[in-house]
């Protein structure tokens, strides 16, 4: 039996707030995509060391009812997508980088924590969660973000330079005092710097 097509679908609002209580008990399935800004999301908002215009995440959710066999109740599937792009301290150079972040997980919804915890975990792609009629689904969004951030935030190999160099010197003036130096003193400088 296909519930989909019996059960109504409903478009998820856009609003973060609306995301924070989603009746995932509700006999319907859900479908929806829209932006979300840093400023959406508080615990993500601590993570970053600045913002920039275009800095957040795009989602996409979409759930869906399946047999399961052995329970009387289909199962609801949880999937969602993001995609999206933050800044963090970069730990070679420490300067601003941009971390591009794109994520796909999938959940079904369970009625208990006792049956989430007993949940079979062979099936490592489809995570138990449970379903509550105020579920905070902006709450699992950040989450997986969180989860998805890099331990060590870096710039692309070879890519610190440009942000170094472009930072805190006057290139003029090292120009002119390097020419009246004695070479072998430039060189030591180097070693020190090394
Ligand atoms: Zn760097």
């Amino acid at each position: 039996m296909n519930r989909n097509q019996v059960l109504p679908q409903v478009e998820l609002s856009t609003d973060p707030s609306a995301l924070r209580k989603v009746d995932f008990c509700a006999p319907q399935s859900y479908l929806g995509k829209g932006f979300l800004a840093i400023t959406d999301l508080p615990r993500l908002a601590q993570e970053v060391s600045r913002l920039e215009a275009g800095d957040g995440f795009e989602w996409g959710v979409e759930t869906y009812f399946v047999d399961s066999p052995g329970a009387s109740n289909p199962h609801q599937i949880l999937k969602f997508g993001l995609k999206g792009r933050i800044h963090m301290i970069c730990q070679r150079c420490l300067q601003d980088c941009p971390v591009d972040l794109s994520r796909e997980c999938q959940f079904v919804m369970v009625a208990s924590e006792a049956i989430a915890d007993a949940y079979p975990i062979e099936d490592d792609e489809l995570e138990p969660i449970v379903a509550s009629q105020h579920f905070d689904l902006l709450g699992l969004i950040e989450d997986e973000i969180l989860l998805s951030l890099p331990l060590i935030p870096k710039h692309p190999e070879g890519a610190c330079e440009a942000y170094a160099s472009s930072f805190g010197e006057t290139e003029d003036g090292a120009d002119t005092l390097q020419k009246a130096e004695n070479p072998f003193n430039i060189l030591k400088n180097m070693k020190k710097i090394s």
